[in-house]
């Protein structure tokens, strides 16, 4: 057991309870999304209190991360950056135009370290006092205090991973995730608030969750909880945890589904082995036809071909709804203290030609937009809107 860590000429003592980490004070920024192969549809303010996640899924893409995410890798050390909600709110206070925030595009918002710091409920209400949307993502229990902070603002909203119906299988992949019925617990309890609930399906593991009757049982009891959206992908393995991962994979599932898997990951696409394009279609084509069934909308994330050397998303063949997370979120302006949306904004930026919101910017459908913003543009955005 490690009781300090040396990183970049410091040495951190590392705490063990409830989960190996160690605090860091922390400048970082909120920014939009990273530059590269976006499909997201909407812009976000990206938060991201913990590098590295105390739930510890093996087949985790935070692993191939550089930076604190490589303590997570190498010594299963998690890296809190401490007072963050104090410097969001700050970064908040310097900004009149906001885009709804984003907890946590890489590790997990709810994770049992945040038990401890709390850190994704106090960001939250940074978010909620100026009356600016927020979504978070998990896998985890939502702590009901953050349910009763969302129901303030209709354009706030939380997306659940359910990656399979079977509570043997989910506690493999998830290890200190919530049971499965406390996932769909989360989508209950999100509904009968009035907040809008995503299942995410994301990942799929070929020929470990991919059975079509478990895929419809997580739409049917999604579809019971209120649920009007679906997220899904198919397992990407990241090149530099490649052997990781497979190891992993062979260790719980057994040499055959290990030699399918060496067979199905052959795409190379960036950092990213994906699972030939066949098998995704396949997968993407029903689940798609589970949600029209089922009366939901239906978008893939980050899922990509390529078309000689270039890189095409395939959310333009399966999306059905304006915005891959389903709902609508318009940009919000600050009158005073609080945020309000902007009229007749569907929050679509990136194939939005008609910046009515008055940021030219942000209207991303024009060829050769730049898709990736800071703070400093938000702030920028703000003079011009003086
Ligand atoms: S919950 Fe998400 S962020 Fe956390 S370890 Fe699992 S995959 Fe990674
Ligand atoms: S009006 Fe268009 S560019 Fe402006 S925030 Fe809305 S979707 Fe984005």
């Amino acid at each position: 057991m490690i009781s300090q860590i040396s990183w970049r000429s410091k040495t951190y003592l590392v705490r063990h309870k409830p989960f190996p980490h160690i605090s860091v004070s922390s400048n970082k920024e909120l920014h939009g999304w990273w530059p590269g192969k976006r499909e997201c549809t909407s812009e976000r303010l990206l938060i991201n209190p913990y590098s590295g996640c105390s739930i510890n899924c093996r087949f985790c893409y935070a692993r191939s991360f550089p930076g604190w995410f490589q303590l997570f890798r190498k010594y299963g050390v998690v890296v809190v950056a401490e007072d963050f909600d104090i410097r969001v709110g700050e970064q908040l206070d310097s900004i009149d135009v906001a885009s709804c925030g984003y907890l946590s595009p890489v590790t997990d918002p709810f994770q049992p370290l945040n038990e401890k710091f709390q850190l994704s409920e106090k960001i939250i209400a940074q978010f909620v006092k100026r009356n600016i949307p927020i979504e978070f993502i998990t896998k985890a229990r939502v702590p009901e205090i953050v349910l009763e902070m969302m129901v303030e603002n209709r354009h706030n909203f939380g997306q659940i991973s359910i990656l399979t119906p079977d509570e043997n299988l989910r506690k493999i992949l998830v290890p200190q995730g919530a049971s499965t019925s406390d996932l769909f617990e989360n989508l209950n309890r999100m509904s009968r608030k009035g907040i809008f609930a995503v299942v995410r399906i994301d990942p799929v593991f070929p020929f470990i969750t991919d059975e079509k009757t478990h895929l419809q049982e997580i739409v049917m009891r999604a579809q019971d909880c209120g649920v009007k959206h679906i997220v899904a992908s198919v397992l990407d393995i990241p090149v530099a945890t490649r052997y990781e991962v497979l190891n992993w994979i062979r260790e719980n599932f057994g040499y055959d589904i290990y030699e399918k898997y060496k067979n199905l990951y052959t795409e190379r696409i960036g950092n990213y082995f994906h699972a030939c394009l066949d098998y995704r279609l396949m997968i993407f084509e029903y689940l798609r036809e589970l949600a029209d069934k089922y009366k939901m909308t239906f978008a893939l994330c980050m899922e990509y071909k390529l078309e000689g050397k270039k890189v095409e998303g395939l959310n333009q063949y399966f999306m059905s709804s304006t915005n891959c997370e389903g709902i609508d979120i318009p940009v919000y302006i600050r009158k005073g203290k609080k945020f309000y949306p902007a009229a007749d904004c569907s929050g679509n930026c990136l194939n939005c030609t008609n910046p009515i919101c008055g940021i030219d910017d942000l209207a991303m459908g024009k060829p050769g937009s730049k898709k990736d913003w800071k703070l400093k543009d938000y702030r920028r955005w703000s003079t011009l809107l003086e």
